[in-house]
């Protein structure tokens, strides 16, 4: 009893610590800030270890996070993290004994019904965590367990068992929900760490003002979340690009749509659209980073079309 007591709270503190690091530096998490972990009545508790699966020596038997690495831009398709059959992410064992120790505290943590943190890497050192998740089901012809996120405002610790039927709706719900955040995370981590840190178009510099737009729309067959597919701008360069105020050429140039050039207002219009007509963007110094000419050529005609 003492031992599940502890495990209770060592957990909650670690969701505690993660609500707290996410307010102050945003969605996404430096590894050090991780490894670095919280203190725990006077013991330092990490949230990360070197393998996926890591539970840390102050909890008695069950992991506390679970992890993916980040993907490698270029390496085949951009995500791995698929969705089973059954609604939920795919974890795959830890190598291919299914009584290893981690495989075996995972299992044992689904049996309990207990939350664990899920670690997705969305650029080498830096992680998004999303918890609570849930270990739902284990699949030791697949060497996998389904994992189960739910919503962090639902106690789920204590209150009295919702229905099945409705706790997997739910939970199927949020972790699709939760996967479309990690994707898009991983894609704005990505590009504008190609761009490093700066709007293509103005070159401003503030990452809280920056987004990744994708060249062929999020939607489009080939509107794939790769770098290749994107660009850093800021707020306003991404809204003016999405609606077709301005345009990048195949030469990679600015084009202004001919109305608001020919418009007259106050130094935004002029400095901010106006004065960018013609200019080159920056573009990541990698080859295979650099907007993909053929993407390029197809949203300038749609820009075309529009003006
Ligand atoms: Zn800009």
């Amino acid at each position: 009893m003492a031992e599940r007591d502890l495990d209770a709270r060592v957990r909650s503190r670690a969701f505690e610590f993660l609500r707290e690091q996410t307010a102050l530096h945003g969605e996404v998490l430096p590894f050090a800030t991780l490894t670095r972990g919280f203190q725990f009545e006077g013991q330092r508790v990490p949230l990360l270890g070197p393998q996926g699966i890591f539970k840390p020596a102050v909890l008695p038997e069950m992991p506390l996070s679970i992890m993916t690495k980040a993907v490698v831009e270029g390496e085949a398709r951009p995500y791995d993290d698929n969705l089973g059959a059954d609604g939920f992410l795919r974890y795959r064992y830890r190598g291919t004994d299914p009584q290893h120790r981690d495989n075996v505290g995972l299992r044992l943590a689904m049996q309990r019904g207990v939350p664990l943190v899920y670690l997705f890497g969305v650029t080498p050192g830096r992680y998004m965590p999303v918890w609570p998740v849930f270990i739902v089901r284990d699949h030791p012809e697949q060497l996998a367990f389904s994992v189960a996120v739910d919503s962090p405002y639902m106690p789920t610790l204590s209150v009295p068992r919702p229905d099945l039927a409705s706790l997997e709706a739910r939970r199927a719900y949020v972790t699709v929900l939760t996967q479309r955040r990690v994707h898009q995370q991983s894609f704005r981590e990505r590009v504008l760490e190609a761009y490093r840190q700066q709007c293509a178009i103005c070159r401003l510099r503030h990452e809280e003002l920056l987004e990744a737009a994708h060249i062929l729309p999020d939607g489009h067959p080939r509107g794939e979340p790769i770098v290749p597919n994107g660009l850093a701008l800021c707020k306003l360069h991404h809204a003016a690009f999405d609606r077709n105020i301005l345009g990048i050429t195949p030469a990679l140039q600015v084009e202004v749509r001919l109305d608001i050039l020919r418009e007259a207002d106050g130094p935004m219009l002029r400095h901010g659209l106006q004065g960018f007509q013609g200019v080159q963007i920056d573009t990541p110094r990698a080859a295979a980073l650099k907007p993909r000419a053929e993407f390029l050529a197809e949203r300038y005609e749609l820009f075309r079309r529009a003006s």
